[in-house]
């Protein structure tokens, strides 16, 4: 198809005067059957020739002018010529247009070929029918003939631009994507950075490929464009080949597939897998400053336990959007698995300005979260690291962030701390106390050791805690201060858990065999109570037929009992059913709301060590937990008892039992016997006192 300049004088044939014919407006009668060249009108709505003359008639092989009119050509025109002819009516009736095509006709069956020049011709009830006069017979070699039907019925889009960038020809195909008819090269890019980066690679190498997005008549869509420097066939000037095909679809759904692939489902936020790859495209060009800061949500357990797993979602998914708010086009937020975040800022401004920035994000993050008639007060602890793209591995990077955030954590949370150095020996220490540890649990490298408990009312022990050391073979004995923490935090205080529950129970059956009667309590981790291996092993123990049933007590935390209660009620259920008892260690510094003492049956309470060491000015609380102890039925013992004057007030205030240096400190098994006895002797005075009476 080539587009013509409209050409004025245009031959119109007689229009015939059959009632049910459009007339042509305004025929003009010219003497056509005296034309050589066929010459015929084809009414495109309906798909009949409305006119033709004599050598038109010979062409399409009909006896006369009557019977090719009554033929209806839609029978065996397809789709896409059908769509052709409708919008060559749309341009004739636009722009007065005239094309030329090499049509195969097959009247008789046999293949002719003629160059046929279209144009519009306007009929009389308004409607635009289409004048078709054959101007040449075509070349008649198979392949030219049959390329040429193809670049006509192909989905492929074909336009040949002057280099200025007007189109010459386009392909049917091409024709209908484009926006009119005369769209420019440039016109046809959405986005004018596309056109430049697609011309200078023509310029350069003469050729050019790439996926664009292109506007055409039916709104933006997605090209697969190949581009190549040529010449005009018919000219011989330079000239600009572009073929295309649309992959609007394809593109779509490899988007979709791609942000599926890079993004978090629930927070929308970039994950892992996309974090370590712009950290390599940001080695790759970015040369300023960046930084990458780690948080997580400040007791997010807690959250989730508390207020349920659906609003542990819709607090994260706030914290993401409320974060994805405060950044740059360029920086980008990665939910790095649970409550856990990384955010990349590319080119740090000075670090006044960007400590400012994390000071802003800190606050908005913490304003309160509001859900239905729930309002959530969160936090979250940050750690930052400040980098140069390409000098340093994106591990080391992690590593500083989340050493840093570890120090927010530690200084109390809600905050932001940046690495340092000096940060980094520290950790390092930690990492190498941490891989000993692993040994140390599989080659059960730990002993307990015994600190003995005293009845006030009788002056004897009648119980004793077991305390875990750590018998490093350099070091010697490390105390639990310098290596619980890290346990907890590595998961590896299940492991350890269990190898003390073992040595503690073991214990206490050989004491019960040697007719040692004395309690023993052992401490629980939280993350330990949580292990589903706590009640096989206790209940392994419980079966050995010395176990002393009713003289092992558990001590745990204040918080383990938060969280999902019926679960921790039939868990402590089965560990009374077993003959263990239980004790809140460490109480009165965890949890401030005392709901749960009543809600779960305790045997004990360990009034921790501080509020012994700050007497007589904590004197009101202890008696506050004394009075608690006595209403709920369980024993209260004071911890950190160092001095006299300590023991004699609790005393005084009827307090059970006591444990503390001033009584004796942790020993080892070898020792115990001794020592009760000793201490027996030292405070039989006690049973014999008299005691206030309340
Ligand atoms: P805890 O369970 O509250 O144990 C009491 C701690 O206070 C012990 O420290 C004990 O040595 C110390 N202590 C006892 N009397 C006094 C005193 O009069 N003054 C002072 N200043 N301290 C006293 P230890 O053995 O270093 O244990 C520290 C903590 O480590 C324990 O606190 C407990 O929370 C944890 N721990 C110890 N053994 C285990 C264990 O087997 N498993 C778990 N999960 N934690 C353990
Ligand atoms: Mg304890
Ligand atoms: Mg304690």
């Amino acid at each position: 198809m080539r587009e013509k300049k409209p050409q004025t004088g245009t031959a119109v044939i007689a229009g015939r005067a059959e009632p049910d014919t459009p007339d042509i407006a305004g025929g003009r009668l010219i003497p056509a059957d005296r034309l050589k060249t066929a010459i015929w009108v084809f009414d495109i709505d309906h798909s009949r020739v409305l006119v033709a003359n004599a050598a038109a008639c010979d062409l399409w092989q009909a006896k006369t002018e009557e019977e090719l009119c009554q033929r209806d050509f839609s029978k065996d025109m397809s789709a896409s010529v059908s769509n052709r002819l409708k919008q060559y009516q749309r341009d004739f009736a636009d722009r007065d247009a005239e094309f030329s095509e090499m049509w195969t006709l097959y009247p008789g069956g046999k293949p002719t070929s003629v160059l046929v020049i279209l144009r519009g011709c306007p009929l009389a009830d308004g409607r635009i029918a289409m004048q078709c006069e054959v101007v040449g017979v075509a070349d008649d070699e198979p392949d030219n003939l049959r390329s040429a039907e193809a670049l006509l019925h192909t989905d492929v889009m074909v336009v040949l631009y002057a280099q200025i960038g007007q189109p010459l020809y386009m392909n049917p195909a091409a024709r209908n994507a484009a926006t009119h008819a005369e769209q420019t090269i440039s016109e046809k890019f959405v986005s004018p950075d596309d056109f430049d980066l697609m011309l200078s690679h023509v310029e350069q190498s003469g050729e050019h490929r790439l996926v664009a997005h292109v506007n055409t008549g039916t709104g933006p869509r997605w090209h697969d464009i190949t581009i190549k420097k040529c010449s005009d066939a018919a000219t011989g000037k330079p000239a600009i080949l572009m073929t295309a095909i649309d992959v609007s679809e394809l593109k779509i759904a490899r988007d979709k597939a791609r942000y599926l692939a890079d993004r978090d489902q629930l927070t929308g936020c970039y994950n892992r897998t996309y974090l370590q790859h712009h950290m390599a495209l940001l080695a790759q060009y970015q040369t300023g400053r960046c930084a990458l800061l780690c948080f997580d949500v400040d007791r997010f357990k807690q959250i989730n336990d508390k207020l349920g797993h659906e609003m542990g979602d819709i607090v994260l998914k706030e914290i993401a959007s409320r974060a994805i708010r405060a950044i740059r086009r360029n920086d980008i937020i990665v939910r790095h698995g649970g409550d856990e975040f990384v955010i990349v800022f590319e080119n740090v401004p000075s670090a006044a300005n960007f400590t400012a920035k994390i000071d802003a994000l800190l606050a908005e993050i913490a304003k309160p979260i509001i859900h239905d008639a729930t309002r959530v007060n969160v936090s979250v602890s940050m750690g930052v690291s400040i980098f140069t793209p390409g000098t340093v591995e994106f591990t080391a990077v992690m590593r500083e962030a989340d050493i840093a955030l570890y120090a927010s954590k530690q200084d109390g949370r809600n905050r932001a701390t940046f690495f340092t150095a000096e940060m980094g020996v520290q950790a390092n220490t930690r990492d190498l106390v941490e891989t000993e540890l692993k040994h140390a649990v599989e080659n059960r490298e730990f002993v307990l050791h015994f600190q003995p408990r005293l009845n006030l009312l009788t002056g004897r022990v009648v119980s004793v805690e077991g305390l875990v050391r750590w018998q490093h073979p350099q070091r010697g004995l490390i105390m639990p201060g310098e290596f619980i923490t890290i346990c907890e935090e590595t998961g590896m205080i299940e492991d350890l858990g269990h190898l003390v529950l073992e040595l503690g129970c073991t214990q206490a059956i050989e004491w019960q065999q040697s007719g040692l009667e004395i309690e023993l309590s052992l401490n629980i981790s939280p993350r330990q109570f949580d292990d589903a291996r706590l009640l096989k092993t206790l209940e392994r123990f419980s079966q050995h037929p010395d176990f002393p049933y009713g003289r092992i007590e558990l001590e745990i935390t204040e918080n383990v009992l938060i969280g999902d209660h019926d679960l921790i009620k039939k868990k402590l259920a089965a560990i009374f059913r077993m003959g263990y008892r239980i004790a809140i260690d460490d109480f009165g510094t965890g949890y401030s709301n005392l709901s749960y003492i009543s809600r779960f049956p305790l045997n004990c309470l360990k009034i921790d060590q501080s509020f012994i060491a700050q007497l007589p000015k904590s004197g009101p609380i202890i008696s506050l937990v004394l009075t608690l102890g006595k209403q709920i039925g369980a024993r209260v013992v004071a911890e950190g008892v160092e001095t006299r004057a300590q023991l004699d007030w609790l005393c005084a205030q009827r307090c059970d039992e006591v444990q503390g240096y001033y009584l004796s400190r942790p020993i080892p098994v070898d020792h115990l016997r001794a020592t009760i006895s000793e201490l027996n002797a030292k405070m039989s005075f006690l049973g014999t006192r008299k005691r206030p009476q309340h």
